[in-house]
Parts: structure tokens; C-alpha cells; sequence
């Protein structure tokens, strides 16, 4: 196999040649056919995460085709298309696991992170923690739904039921976010960079009411806001465009520090919460309304072993909606 492999943090990844894996029990194989890539992988790439793990392959939204199947594997089957999502793995066992919230699993695994993701032309995965895709949408399509979507999904259920919704920074997450919210009827007000035209005229051509740079404020109050956005600073802005009992939803990894504030800005009843991995039951949920939501995702692809690109590119903010890698040139 092929990897693109993330060696020193810091530092570019490098494409490797490796021997191929053969799945343990309860895992498969599967040849990679298309990955997204996400902001988390940044903060992977950055060391940014607790913990990092080197050498690692990046990327955990994966699409692709079983190729082999471990011992005790059922209901999968070889050549089936799959999705690989960032929760890889967990315990089963910790409270959290039993109380449903396998999503703050203390013994997980994710992949990409602390496991071999799908910068590469196939990888392992747990089959329990994989979803069937069927067959409708191209791979390239089907990628960013498996953290972008996945992650987006969380947020907007944490985001509560109000109808003015908010979005800060209008990437990948975003853009899938915003057509849900408008199939579910409810009003997006997107936040950009100040001065990203371009990104404004994104999110209105997919029905977003307002666009503006997050040094504004929007024109009504809003009911929630999620930010997808690593910038600490958004957060008291954020809590300023808020009505009283307003949300605001923290969807990323990781944050830069959120500087001090006045307490009349959290005063009556609006909540700061923050969103972690997901659960296999909202991936579930998730891919079963993609079809009736009928989500477009808006992509820019680029060859595996074009990685470095690709991150260097969504770093910069160089394209609108999702990059995703696809197989290597020559194989
Ligand atoms: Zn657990
Ligand atoms: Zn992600």
C-alpha cells in the first residue's frame, strides 16, 4: 500500500510505500477510493491535538470499497462501499459508553488521530464503526458528509430547535449545515472572515438570508449560533448575536483561547456549549436523510499525493466548500 504519512509534526507528509495489513478480528479492509480532508486534520498536522501520535496517517473521512474481512465480521460484505468515520473505535465498557455518549468514550480510538486514517490507498477499520453507503452519490460526493456532515449534524441538534440560526466560518461543515437548515425551514445568517466576498456569495447561493464578515452583526437576533471557526474571539461576538436563552454551539477540535468577557453577555439564559466526536446513532441517523435532504456537497479534489496541497489550500482558505483527495495518480 500507499500512504501519505505524517512523520515529524510540523511537517509535510511524506508518501511511503508500506506492506498491506490484513484485518484482525471484528475488521476489514478496505481499498480507499476517495478521503476528505478536514480542519482536524490541520490540528493533527499542527501537533495542536493532547497526545499526538507519530507516525500517523491523516484523514477519517473515508469512502471505500471492502476488500478483505477479519474473523467474527457479519453483514458486510467484499466490494461493498463503506464510510470511515473520525470515531474509529471505543471501549464499550466506561460510563460514558453505557449511557449512550459513546462519544466521550475515556479508551477511544480515532482515525487519523490516534489510528491510521485514509491519506492512503486502503486502511483497517473497526466494521462496527463503519456505515454502509449504498450506492447512490460518487465517492467524491459521499466524503465530506463523514466528519463535515457527521460533525454538523451534532451541532445543529445541539444547537436546539430555534429557527434563526447562525453559522461562523463558512467551510466544509458549514455548507452542509446550511442546506439542512434551510430543508428543516429554518433561517441562516452566515459569518465569514471579514472581507471574503467570495465565501459570502457561497453561503447566499445556498440560501443563506444574511452574509457578513464575524466582525458584524447580523440584522435580527438569532436563536443559535455554531461556530466552526477555530478563533476563541468569535466566541463573546457570538454570544452578542444571541436573544436571551440563545446557544452557542463550539463544533471544533480545537480553539484559540476564548479572551475574557463581561458577564452580561452569558446573562439570561444563553449557553456556551461545546461538541465532541459523535455517536454511531447521529451517523446513522445523518446518512439515512442525506437522500431526502438531497445535500449537494461542493468539492475540490485533489490526487493523494497532492496532500500536502490540499492542506496547505483549506490553511489558507483557497476554495470553497470540501477538498478530497482521491487515488494516487499512477495506480
Ligand atoms: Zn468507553
Ligand atoms: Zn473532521
Amino acid at each position: 500500500m500507499r500512504a501519505m504519512v505524517l512523520k515529524v509534526l510540523r511537517q509535510p507528509l511524506e508518501c511511503v510505500a508500506l506492506a498491506e495489513r490484513a484485518p484482525g478480528p471484528g475488521q476489514i479492509r478496505l481499498n480507499i477510493t476517495a478521503c476528505g480532508v478536514c480542519r482536524t486534520d490541520l490540528h493533527v498536522v499542527d501537533g495542536e491535538l493532547a497526545d499526538p501520535h507519530v507516525p500517523i496517517i491523516p484523514g477519517h473521512e473515508i469512502v471505500g470499497r471492502v476488500d478483505a474481512l477479519g474473523d467474527g465480521v457479519t453483514g458486510l460484505r467484499i466490494g461493498e462501499r463503506v464510510g470511515v468515520p473520525w470515531l474509529g473505535h471505543t471501549c464499550g465498557t466506561c460510563t460514558h459508553c453505557r449511557a449512550g455518549r459513546e462519544n466521550l468514550c475515556d479508551h477511544p480510538l480515532f482515525t487519523g488521530y490516534t489510528r491510521d486514517g485514509g491519506f492512503a490507498t486502503s486502511t483497517i477499520a473497526d466494521a462496527a464503526f463503519t456505515f454502509p453507503l449504498g450506492e447512490a452519490g460518487s465517492d467524491v460526493s459521499m466524503a465530506p458528509l463523514l466528519c463535515a456532515g457527521l460533525i454538523g449534524w451534532r451541532s445543529l441538534k445541539i444547537a436546539g430547535d430555534g429557527t434563526k440560526l447562525g453559522l461562523y466560518g463558512f467551510g466544509a461543515a458549514a455548507h452542509i449545515v446550511a442546506q439542512i437548515a434551510k430543508w428543516q425551514g429554518r433561517t441562516v445568517y452566515a459569518f465569514t472572515r471579514p472581507g471574503d466576498t467570495a465565501a459570502q456569495a457561497f453561503a447566499r447561493s445556498l440560501g443563506a438570508v444574511w452574509a457578513g464578515g464575524s466582525d458584524e452583526m447580523p440584522p435580527d437576533r438569532l436563536d443559535a449560533v455554531i461556530i466552526f471557526a477555530t478563533v476563541g474571539s468569535l466566541v463573546p461576538l457570538a454570544l452578542q448575536a444571541v436573544c436571551k436563552g440563545g446557544r452557542v454551539v463550539c463544533a471544533g477540535i480545537h480553539m484559540s483561547d476564548i479572551p475574557s468577557f463581561p458577564y452580561r453577555l452569558l446573562w439570561e439564559e444563553r449557553q456556551i456549549l461545546s461538541v465532541a466526536n459523535l455517536t454511531r446513532e447521529d451517523g446513522l441517523e445523518f446518512l439515512r436523510l442525506v437522500p431526502e435532504i438531497g445535500i449537494v456537497t461542493h468539492t475540490r479534489t485533489y490526487p493523494m499525493d497532492q496532500a500536502n496541497t490540499a492542506l496547505a489550500d483549506l490553511r489558507a482558505g483557497r476554495f470553497e466548500g470540501a477538498a478530497v483527495l482521491t487515488p494516487f495518480v499512477g495506480i
